[in-house]
């Protein structure tokens, strides 16, 4: 491993100006990415700056309006320890309960997670689905991006050099309202998605979808959101025909790669497999059965 500095900032300001003093800087949260990279000479540095010691970033609540606020660098262990959290997010429960085993998730953080920009990532299919949003602190001022809007390409993202991701933030969960991650991995645990779905929905009054959101991951460049899916859904009663809809849909947007872990035929079929089931655990949800 190359010789960097290590910073152990006490506050945003002190890591703002640590960012902004020109050398080459990368992060550290859980360190579950960025450690394995350094040590592989696949990520170089002139400067380590530790977020572990920054209150806004350690820290997460449940907000009076019933939304959830997570700072990027909590330990996805605490958040789904959290009987509230579990309670009323299982969606984000589902993804931060299979990002390695428990080891690294009393580390990892979903801040890492989302900034490491995997397209095979664990969280962002499940809160794409779950409408979060970034909170991005730069020098001048905080903006927020839809996390959908966040990857711009494998490892890359929308933060800009001099900015931090600060927290993620999920909308309070509405009536009638069921969300479900899921991913297929050839093994059961401790490994990376071939293909991942995410999927959310929203009945009406009168039990047909309000609502939708479905979400990929491992088959394009990012995770993708797929628009079309949500289109097969809305206005229509929650069932096989219309999830299948949905399902062919995500099938024709996903856009894999061959690899070790899979090829293009078969991550397609997942696209469309997982896309079914993550709208009928959504489903389940709602009904209080999941
Ligand atoms: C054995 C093993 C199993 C794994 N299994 C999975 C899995 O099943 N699914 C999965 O999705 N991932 C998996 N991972 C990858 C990794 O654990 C996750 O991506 C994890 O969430 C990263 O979080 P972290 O806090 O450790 O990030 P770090 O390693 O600390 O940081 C990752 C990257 O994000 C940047 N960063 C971190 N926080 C911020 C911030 N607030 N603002 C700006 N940049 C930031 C860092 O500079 C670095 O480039 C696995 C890793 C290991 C070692």
């Amino acid at each position: 491993m190359e010789a960097f500095d290590y910073l152990e900032p006490r506050s945003l300001s002190e890591a703002l100006t640590a960012l902004g003093n020109g050398k080459r800087s990368l992060m550290l949260a859980g360190g579950t990415d960025v450690i394995v990279q350094l040590r592989e000479g696949r990520r170089e540095c002139d400067q380590l700056i530790d977020l572990k010691h920054i209150p806004e970033l350690m820290s997460y609540r449940i907000t009076g309006d019933g939304s959830l606020e997570i700072g990027a660098a909590v330990p996805l262990a605490e958040l789904y320890e959290d009987p509230e959290v579990r309670r009323r997010f299982p969606a984000l429960v589902d993804a931060a309960t299979i990002i390695g085993g428990i080891a690294i998730q009393s580390r990892a953080s979903l801040g890492g997670n989302l900034c490491n920009a995997s397209p095979a990532a664990d969280s962002s299919p499940a809160l794409m689905a779950l409408g979060a949003r970034l909170v991005i602190v730069a020098p001048s001022g905080n903006r927020e991006v839809a996390v959908e809007e966040f990857f711009t390409g494998p490892g890359r993202s929308a933060l800009q050099p001099g900015e931090l991701l600060l927290q993620v933030k999920i909308p309070a969960p509405a009536a009638n309202f069921g969300a479900f991650y899921h991913r297929f991995i050839p093994r059961n645990e401790m490994d990376i998605a071939v293909a991942s779905a995410g999927a959310s929905l929203t009945l009406d009054g009168s039990g047909r979808i309000q609502a939708a959101r479905v979400a990929l991951g491992a088959v394009a460049a990012t995770p993708i959101m797929v628009p079309a899916a949500a289109s097969a859904l809305i206005g229509k009663e929650p069932n096989t025909d219309a999830f299948a809809a949905a399902g062919a849909a995500a099938a024709a947007a996903a856009a894999p790669i061959d690899d070790m872990r899979g090829g293009i035929a078969q991550r397609k079929h997942l696209s469309k497999v997982l896309t079914v089931r993550a709208l009928e655990g959504a489903l389940q949800r709602i009904r209080g059965n999941r």
